[in-house]
């Protein structure tokens, strides 16, 4: 038989490949140098939740937009203990009209509008009714008022463009009356994943095949940062079926991203499609485990991203590199949410690449621990279960010694 010399894959034999692996951060500065804008549109309230607010949010009304009520009581002007008449009532919702008549107290509830000439309220416990009379405890000025524009004044930018529109959010913005939100457009998503290996999870396994799981796992992260996917198919490692799906992938999406094909074997063509409907590369190589091979380009506005076929590369290298860029296309922070952590265990160095290890963080009286997930290979897509953030451990020699400090990009 034959002997076939195919690449090696191994640090060594492929520096004569990538000429140069860059650094993460080295690559998420072109990635996000690379990023453009892509529009607003008016969003309703009810439809906004995790999308990005494209426009500073000013209110139009003090909230609580009138003097209010903090307890279930009386409102009465404020002075010593003594009895008063009960002259009527304030319900929330159901203001009571008429002025405070001197000498009387209100009966108000939670909420309810403070009547003109009241200047406090005395909760219910602290009084005790008699008849149409109800004797009061003393009280001090503005006792259990709330303030209108207390919470939020009319005039003022309660959200600032390019807030996340969480729970917290959509709740301010309905209450200073907000019925539609201008938001950024969601980036489109093409999502091919290549490979004649793979196989739809629900079909047989045939003699050779794996189950993709880079389709699912990718497209549940696009959906997490923003992205709307417009398009997913499998695509097989031909040269034309791989230009064809590119090229329908391209014409359908602001950001594309491919996995698999974009390493060095002799079935890798997507760089080559990529390079042929004219995406311009921009990087191919990071000094990166799990990802090395990780390629990025742009047609015109249109973000590719190459991402390695191993699940694991697969889904860290989206989270280093395409997450920020759904973000930042949204006009939201890119930068990752990172936290310092002691390491609980050593961990080998990589001689050339800094690592993303996936670990779990654990509190301690003296801040954050992490433990890695278990077996880190780029394969063991196990290791991603559980994983809290990706520790970053540089290169260099060794190892990594327990009791050591590490910065975590939080997941
Ligand atoms: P590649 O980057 O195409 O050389 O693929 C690297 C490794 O990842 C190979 O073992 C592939 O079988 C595997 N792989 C590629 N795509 C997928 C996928 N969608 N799901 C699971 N494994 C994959
Ligand atoms: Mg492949």
């Amino acid at each position: 038989m034959a002997r076939t010399i195919l690449p090696r894959k191994d640090d060594r034999s492929s520096a004569k490949i990538f000429a140069v692996l860059i650094s993460i951060e080295e690559g998420r500065e072109r990635v996000l140098g690379a990023v453009g804008s892509l529009g607003s549109e008016r969003v309703a309230l009810a439809d906004a939740r995790a999308r990005v607010l494209a426009e500073d949010l000013t209110s139009a009304v003090d909230v609580p937009p009138f003097d209010s009520s903090a307890m279930d009581g009386f409102a009465l002007e404020a002075g010593p203990a003594r009895a008063l008449d009960v002259s009527g009532e304030a319900r929330a919702g159901h203001p009571h009209e008429a002025e405070l008549m001197p000498g009387t107290a209100v009966r108000i509830s939670t909420g309810a509008a403070v009547p003109a000439g009241a200047t406090a309220v005395i909760p219910v416990e602290r009084t005790s009714e008699n008849g149409a009379r109800v004797e009061v405890e003393e009280t001090r000025a503005g006792a259990n008022i709330r303030r209108a524009g207390e919470d939020l004044r009319a005039g003022d930018v309660v959200l600032a463009a390019g807030t996340l529109l969480g729970p917290a959010e959509l709740g301010v913005a309905a209450s200073v009356g907000r019925a539609e939100l201008v938001c950024a457009r969601r980036p489109r998503v093409a999502l091919l994943v290549t490979g004649d290996e793979l196989v739809q999870p629900g079909e047989p396994l045939r003699p050779g095949q794996i189950y993709s799981s880079n389709g699912f796992a990718l497209a549940a992260q696009v959906a997490a940062a923003g992205g709307e996917l417009a398009l997913r198919e499998t695509v097989p490692d031909s040269a034309a079926g791989t230009h064809a799906a590119l090229e329908r992938a391209l014409g359908a999406a602001d950001v594309l991203i491919a996995s698999g094909g974009v390493s060095v074997g002799p079935h890798d063509h997507v760089k080559g499609a990529l390079r042929e409907l004219g995406v311009e590369e921009r990087f191919w190589g990071v000094a990166l485990r799990p990802g090395k091979p990780t390629w990025f380009g742009a047609r015109g506005d249109t973000l590719v991203f190459g991402l390695p076929g191993n699940p694991v590369s697969a889904m860290v290298t989206f989270q280093l590199f395409v997450a920020p860029a759904l973000a930042a296309l949204q006009g939201a922070d890119p930068s990752p949410r990172r936290a310092p952590a002691t390491l609980d265990e050593p961990v080998a160095r990589n001689p050339r690449r800094e690592q993303a290890v996936r670990v779990r963080l654990r509190h301690a009286a003296d801040g954050l621990h992490a433990l890695t997930t278990g077996e880190q290979g780029s394969h063991m897509l196990s290791s991603m279960l559980g994983a809290d953030g990706l520790a970053l451990v540089a290169a260099g020699e060794g190892e990594l010694a327990a009791g050591e400090r590490v910065e975590v990009l939080l997941l």
